[in-house]
């Protein structure tokens, strides 16, 4: 959360930061700021809200400087206002923040002590006025290195220095950082997507690093204050899919690339002559795999919630979910002969990293699902799957959801094969099947005009509930989440036969209660909890499919999805429930790509 850029050049940078903070405004949009050196002074403007206000703000009051930090804030300590707005800045320093300074009230009343005062309520000004602090008695790395030492948290930091008017400085633990290196100018950024359009040339930090940028070099120290070299990256170019192009914003883009983007997919994973699946370099002989632990947050969660289902069928051995800000405080009994599998869209989730690193810590095996390859996650797990989905910018996650499950599944029919839990002529089918998979999402995804239909009843609505079955209970609940993130109405997902312990109580005249009931063996089952709901004045909207005739009359809305197979289903089933959450946000005109309260890249706590 939280986006950071900044710029060392020969040339004035003020526009080249404010077209990467519009790029980073998925991470955070609560305000933004930007701060550059001009006439050997630091100049600060910020704003509440979006990019496109401080650049008006900038537009009218011009900023030359030849280098600047810039910063798109998610609020943790402090309203968003234009006061607790990055950067922060005294006479002598500003600063930009992503993370949590975790002892800043301490400090604070520390620093207080020594006479001096803040304006924010940010935890991020402890650093500024440390720094300033330090900085009158040490030289430059003495006191960035004693004010990191003074930090609990997590932090990455962009800073400028009055008295150092040619670097900026960059600094991580906990929150990730990358630098880029350009023509006779140099980036810092909170990931490559920002700096992708001025270099495909980066250096990932790693935890505990402190960077120098000035126009022509980077220089880099480790946490135990040595010099150190590092490796550059060259990223790939793929500039081109994170533009909206026709499409009204990201989100619709993504969810109607979906057929294309699990193609992609598909052809990474699936060797079309041999009929095989490629993944080689288990971290553990799947043979030996005791029990499989699957570990996310949000819609990643979810997807390993869809896993659990797969695996149990296809597999003997027992298979566990859990939530990554709950593993992590846990006293989990490790075990060696288990594989503990991470699913993150942004490789960079803190909660999942810490889970993570404490996997690391147990020296168990990790194998790691993830959108962004270069990511924190995907670098330090054993075994790491991407889901080449190309970069998703909704803060919703759609396509990266579909990749996940993709992913998972592809995994889950692999270790079945090797642990000989399914039959080679079933293990075929299954690819086989699989190939299908693009099509079906292509022909489910015609059911837009109806659904735009069915979310013109959810305007009034006070709450909507999502109910199935089986394959279909992890679906409901990625149902309800959608729909919470995009509508800010209350969703939830319940298994359909657990309605009657208590949930039930909810149901009201009009409650929109969406049933999941595709042909599978829960059908009947789930039908007949539908009656209890219609019996009490539920709103009904069924999604089956095809060739399922359900008549009832007290049906308001039947939504059909093509046939497939029950293992497919599931991908089919999201689609409507995507496209729903989109539609409602749509007609009450939400910000579909930046929902309240939300942001992308999950960095902290
Ligand atoms: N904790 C800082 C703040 O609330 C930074 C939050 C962020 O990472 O966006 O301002």
């Amino acid at each position: 959360m939280c986006g950071i850029i900044g710029i060392v050049s020969n040339k004035p940078v003020t526009s080249n930061i404010i077209q990467s903070l519009k790029k980073l405004e998925y991470r955070g949009y609560d305000s933004a700021g930007i701060a550059t050196i001009v006439n050997g002074n630091i100049d600060e403007k910020k704003c509440t809200g979006r990019v496109d206000n401080l650049e008006k703000i900038l537009f009218k009051y011009p900023s030359a400087g030849f280098l600047g930090i810039g910063h798109v804030r998610w609020a943790t300590h402090g309203i968003p206002s234009q006061i607790n707005a990055h950067p922060h800045s005294s006479d002598e320093v500003s600063v930009v923040h992503n993370g949590i300074i975790e002892n800043s009230n301490q400090l604070k009343k520390d620093l207080e002590k020594k006479g001096y005062k803040f304006k924010s309520q940010t935890d991020t000004e402890v650093i500024t006025v440390l720094l300033t602090d330090f900085l009158k008695h040490f030289d430059l790395i003495s006191s960035i290195n004693k004010t990191l030492k003074k930090l609990n948290g997590s932090f990455a930091l962009g800073i400028l220095i009055k008295k150092h008017k040619d670097i900026v400085v960059g600094a991580r633990r906990g929150s990730p950082l990358a630098v880029g290196y350009g023509p006779e100018e140099n980036y810092l950024g909170s990931d490559s997507y920002a700096l992708k359009s001025m270099t495909n040339r980066i250096t990932y930090l790693d935890d505990g690093d402190v960077c120098i940028l000035t126009n022509s070099k980077i220089e880099f120290y480790n946490s135990k204050n040595q010099k150190v070299n590092k490796k550059v990256l060259t990223l790939s170019n793929d500039k081109n899919t994170a533009e909206k192009g026709d499409y009204k914003d990201f989100m619709s883009k993504e969810i109607n690339e979906q057929h294309i983007t699990t193609k992609t997919c598909i052809k990474e994973y699936v060797d079309q002559l041999r009929q095989d699946i490629n993944l080689y370099s288990f971290p553990i002989k799947p043979e030996n795999i005791k029990k499989i632990i699957l570990i996310g947050c949000g819609t990643a969660y979810h997807s390993c919630f869809m896993a659990k289902y797969w695996f149990e069928e296809m597999m003997s051995i027992p298979i566990e979910i859990d939530i990554a800000s709950e593993f992590r405080y846990r006293k989990i009994k490790f075990d060696k002969k288990n594989l503990y599998v991470f699913v993150s869209q942004s490789g960079e989730t803190a909660d999942t990293f810490a889970a993570l690193d404490l996997c690391k810590k147990n020296n168990v095996k990790t194998c790691s699902i993830v959108n962004a390859v270069e990511s924190s996650i995907a670098r330090h797990s054993d075994f790491v799957l991407p889901i080449h989905a190309g970069p998703e910018i909704g803060v919703a996650s759609t396509k990266a959801f579909v990749g996940q499950m993709l992913v998972l599944y592809i995994l889950g029919i692999k270790i079945s094969e090797i642990r000989k839990e399914i039959s080679k002529e079933n293990y075929l089918k299954k690819i086989n099947e699989l190939k299908q998979l693009p099509d079906l999402i292509k022909l489910t995804l015609k059911c837009q005009d109806k659904i735009q239909i069915i979310a013109k009843d959810f305007l009034n609505a006070k709450g909507v509930m999502f109910l199935g079955r089986g394959f279909s209970f992890p679906i409901a609940l990625e149902g309800a989440l959608k729909l919470k993130e995009l509508s800010y109405l209350h969703a939830e997902g319940y298994p359909a036969g657990e309605m009657k312990h208590g949930p039930l109580a909810l149901i009201e005249e009009g409650l929109p209660v969406i049933i999941l009931a595709p042909k599978d063996r829960y059908f009947e089952k789930t039908i007949s909890n539908m009656q209890e709901v219609i019996a009490r004045g539920g709103k009904v909207i069924l999604i089956t499919n095809e060739n399922r005739n359900v008549i009832s009359e007290n049906v308001r809305f039947t939504l059909k999805i093509p046939n497939a197979d029950e293992y497919l289903t599931p991908f089919l089933m999201t689609i409507p429930l995507q496209l729903l959450a989109y539609h409602v946000a749509s007609l009450k005109n939400y910000d579909i790509d930046k929902p309240r309260n939300l942001a992308k890249s999950v960095t902290v706590e």
